[in-house]
């Protein structure tokens, strides 16, 4: 059977679970921890697609199928605690029809409420609110639902290997032929050969791509949270416009998630989190739920979005959250190597599907996806020691 190799720890890095499914052999390489980049530190929405229905409709509909799937192979990683989104202005007000026939053509179900409805539910949201829309948003522990993904397919024969960077591929002229990694355990450098290398870096794919002499469309797009004690909601909370800064609560366990802040970056490892992004999340948040002006910092951090980049310069807020898959060899004649970008952790199954389905297609394959109805095991799996 082909060996794939997959490069990268995260959302993407799910893709394992989808190919020993279909019974390749993988290997995964992280540089890191699992999780080390963007998957561990996101705000944990499981997204209903209400975020992106004023301007993304295709990733609206991606996150409503996917949001439904996860629940089933994936729950004990899911609060199911709904989201609310809510209009504090009249220019807010004004989008609400949009957003209902937004919701409507992206099949999300999505119940108008009265103040009064919204504050019963939500003591502490801003009374001041003019209306409300009730989504079926839900929470994800990031880690959990990424580490189920990692524990089935460690369970169903994948080698996953962290603390191995890439360092090179190894090419023969226009063939990828497998990847030259350091372990950073060992500090020793070797050479693993691969049928087909998927680079699936997120914000770093475009360092993998350079490796090959190509490049490909991604954008850093990092974003700052903000964590308080407390849930200030028990749902999620977002502000009724087309998405932007410091417009959305997300309870996590005993905290809320305050979030997000958007800009582009060239190097995500540069990434910082400034403290006037903190401040402005805590002056918009507090907008939507009044006490959260009184509150202070647990914990401050940044990530950086893996943006699938239309055009330069855009809003980032505007880029397009969906994903795509490349095979470099119908696009730039280089052989054995497929990049994924974009998506959320939301669509990080679909993603792999896609990603899955493109390899069979390369491979001439017939092996079907089983992942949309195998429920996964639990994330304490990966560590137990017995898979
Ligand atoms: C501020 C913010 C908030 C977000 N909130 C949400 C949310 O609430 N809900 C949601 O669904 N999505 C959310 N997202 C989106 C989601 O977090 C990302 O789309 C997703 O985590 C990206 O996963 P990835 O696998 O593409 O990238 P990553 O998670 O970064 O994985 C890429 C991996 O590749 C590894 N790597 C890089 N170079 C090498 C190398 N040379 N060798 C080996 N390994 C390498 C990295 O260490 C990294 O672990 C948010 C994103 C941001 C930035």
């Amino acid at each position: 059977m082909e060996h794939i190799l997959i490069i990268g720890g995260g959302v993407g890095g799910s893709l394992a679970h989808d190919l020993t499914l279909r019974g390749y052999r993988v290997t995964l390489v992280e540089r890191g921890e699992l999780l080390s980049g963007t998957t561990g530190r996101h705000h944990g929405l499981l997204h209903s697609g209400g975020r992106y229905v004023f301007h993304d409709a295709e990733t609206a509909r991606e996150c409503y199928e996917e949001n439904r799937i996860l629940r089933h192979i994936a729950s004990e990683a899911i609060e199911p605690n709904g989201g609310l989104f809510i209009a504090l202005t009249d220019e807010d007000l004004s989008h609400r029809d949009r957003f209902l026939e937004g919701c409507i053509a992206a099949g999300i179900p999505a119940a108008p409420l009265s103040p009064r409805q919204a504050l019963a539910r939500e003591p502490t949201l801003n009374p001041a609110l003019l209306a409300a829309v009730r989504v079926p948003d839900a929470v994800m522990d990031a880690w959990r639902l990424a580490m189920a993904f990692f524990a089935t397919a460690r369970a169903n024969g994948a080698v996953i290997r962290t603390f191995c960077e890439v360092t090179d591929l190894k090419m023969f002229g226009r063939q990828v032929a497998g990847v030259r990694v350091i372990d950073h355990r060992s500090g020793l450098s070797e050479t693993i050969g691969a049928d087909l290398v998927v680079n699936a870096a997120g914000p770093w794919s475009g360092r993998i791509a350079a490796m090959a002499g190509i490049g490909v469309p991604i954008q850093p797009g990092p974003g700052v949270m903000v964590a308080v004690r407390g849930r200030v909601t028990q749902a999620v909370v977002n502000r009724l416009h087309p998405a932007g800064e410091g417009d959305i609560i997300v309870p996590q366990r005993r905290l809320s998630v305050l979030g997000t802040t958007a800009w582009l970056a060239d190097d995500p490892d540069q990434v910082t989190a400034p403290a006037e992004h903190v401040a402005r999340l805590f002056a918009l948040c507090a907008e939507l739920v009044p006490a959260v002006a009184a509150m202070t910092p647990h914990a401050v951090w940044s990530a950086s979005r893996p943006l699938l980049q239309s055009s330069p310069n855009q809003d980032p807020f505007a880029i397009s959250r969906t994903f795509d898959c490349f095979d470099h060899a119908a696009r730039d004649g280089i052989e054995g190597l497929v990049t994924l970008i974009g998506g959320k952790a939301t669509t990080m199954r679909a993603m792999a599907e896609q990603t899955a389905d493109l390899i069979v297609r390369k491979t001439g394959r017939d092996f079907a996806c089983r992942t949309r109805e195998t429920v996964l095991l639990p994330y304490r799996r990966y560590w137990r020691g017995d898979i």
